[in-house]
């Protein structure tokens, strides 16, 4: 027997409900925010995550999936998205119709890492870009849409944390602020850091694991680095963020894992005890250089991911229920051949006309099929034996009140709508005249 990949995972039917809720929400805001998705390739060429000789961050370093193809084309499924979008953005020349492209992308990613809770070979990340402005509003506008997501999924004791990394004059002058500093702390470094004081040394300040040293904690801070128009637009920044009253921590070492960001870092953490270290569920950054480097116009730009699976698990953790099932509408149990066939045209009608609905296909009894009305909440069961055909009737019974009418054969569209409508179990369907949207 085959057996999945290491690092991979089924998303089985009884789990793939609240994959689609999550996804429901998520366009719902992006649409709010006016972000339009984009679905770019899973795999792209090698060199659009490997631009950089010097990036030294993990994910380009060691855990990309690179292959040749057949053709001996270098190939990389991709890690995370930004990088695919903003290719796409040149490629299609998104910046003539668009001077601000928002788009949003959702979908899976790829990294060679070890596996463990919550980390996969195979995961999930929604992200949004905005390429195009340099405002610190729109840098805002990525916070608060990230965090609107969390609080339609309950998720409201969150911490923002937010840095400047400065325009590439402050940064530059840091940069060798701080390899002077570390320079004279080697013995007490990581292995990975004393690579990185080579590499880039702004990553030093990202290491778990020398965070809690005296050296570490005394080193030179950004903000002591910012050149006046960096400064000015950081505190325009927090401005706008306390505008929309979003409390934040300006975080001195978040410095976030990739080469390319600029001015505004961030993170969303949740205070949700259980899930430890990965409490981090959105991180994002602006990247004013990275569409020129790709081989675009110099375009500004600003991004953010969630992944998914960790929004997933935290929403457990606070216990909201997203995969509810959803009630049937409408369950038919039929006795005898004859029946059966008359029972699934009139069921094919009813779900042309929008109504969910289920039979049995096994032959089994009436028990077994009064069970599988039940499992499946249905909110009307119909039976429908050879009796009942020959007088061109069928039993209905409305499962919330219990009780049991005849009606005649093909007025059980008909009857199912005004039940529904005069529950108000159709709201929906009320206000926007769609038939599918129905009571969920
Ligand atoms: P990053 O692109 O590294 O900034 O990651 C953004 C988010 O993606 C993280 O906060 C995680 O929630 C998620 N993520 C990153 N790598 C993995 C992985 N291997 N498995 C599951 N989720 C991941």
């Amino acid at each position: 027997m085959n057996t999945k990949p290491k690092g991979t995972y089924d998303i089985l039917p009884e789990e793939v409900g609240k994959w689609q809720k999550l996804e429901d929400l998520i366009r719902k805001v992006c649409k709010l925010y006016n972000y339009q998705e984009i679905r770019t390739p899973i795999f792209e060429s090698f060199d659009v995550f490997h631009r950089d000789q010097n990036d030294s961050s993990d994910m380009v370093t060691k855990e990309t999936y690179d292959f040749l193809d057949r053709s001996d084309r270098k190939i990389t499924l991709r890690p995370e998205g930004t990088a695919g979008v903003i290719r796409a953005y040149i490629e299609n020349k998104l910046y003539v119709s668009n001077p601000v492209s928002k788009l949003y992308y959702l979908g899976p990613m790829f990294r060679y890492e070890r596996p463990q809770k919550g980390r996969y070979r195979q995961f999930h990340q929604f992200g949004i870009e905005a390429i195009g402005s340099k405002s610190p509003l729109i840098d805002v506008e990525t916070i608060a849409l990230a965090k609107s997501i969390l609080s339609g999924l309950g998720i409201t004791d969150i911490k923002v944390k937010i840095n400047s990394l400065g325009d590439s004059e402050s940064r530059e002058n840091y940069k060798k602020v701080l390899v002077n500093y570390f320079s004279n702390y080697q013995d007490c470094m990581c292995e990975d850091c004393k690579t990185r004081l080579q590499k880039n040394p702004l990553r030093i300040l990202d290491c778990k694991i020398d965070r809690g040293q005296d050296f570490f904690i005394k080193a030179p801070k950004i903000k002591d680095y910012l050149n006046e128009e960096s400064k000015n637009r950081f505190n325009e920044v927090l401005k706008a963020l306390d505008g929309l009253n979003i409390n934040y921590e300006v975080d001195d070492n978040l410095v976030r894992g990739l080469d390319y960001y600029s001015h505004t870092v961030f993170e969303i953490e949740a205070n949700i005890t259980e899930l430890g270290n990965q409490n981090v569920l959105c991180a994002g950054g602006r990247y004013d250089s990275l569409v020129k480097d790709l081989g675009g116009p110099d375009t500004p730009g600003i991004g953010l991911a969630f992944g998914i699976e960790r929004l997933l698990i935290a929403t457990d953790l606070i216990g909201k229920k997203l995969n509810k099932l959803e009630n049937n509408h409408v369950y038919l149990i039929t006795l005898g051949p004859k029946a059966q066939l008359e029972g699934f045209k009139i069921l094919n009608t009813l779900r042309l006309g929008g109504l969910r609905c289920e039979m049995d296909y096994l032959n089994g009894s009436l028990k077994s099929q009064f069970k599988k009305a039940d499992n499946l909440n249905s909110l009307f069961t119909c039976i429908l034996g050879d009796e009942e055909l020959e007088n061109f009737k069928i039993n209905i019974k409305d499962n919330t009140t219990d009780v049991q009418e005849t009606i005649g054969l093909y007025d059980v569209y008909k009857y199912v709508l005004n039940k529904l409508m005069a529950n108000n179990k159709c709201a929906k369907c009320k206000e926007s005249g769609d038939k599918n949207e129905t009571n969920d």
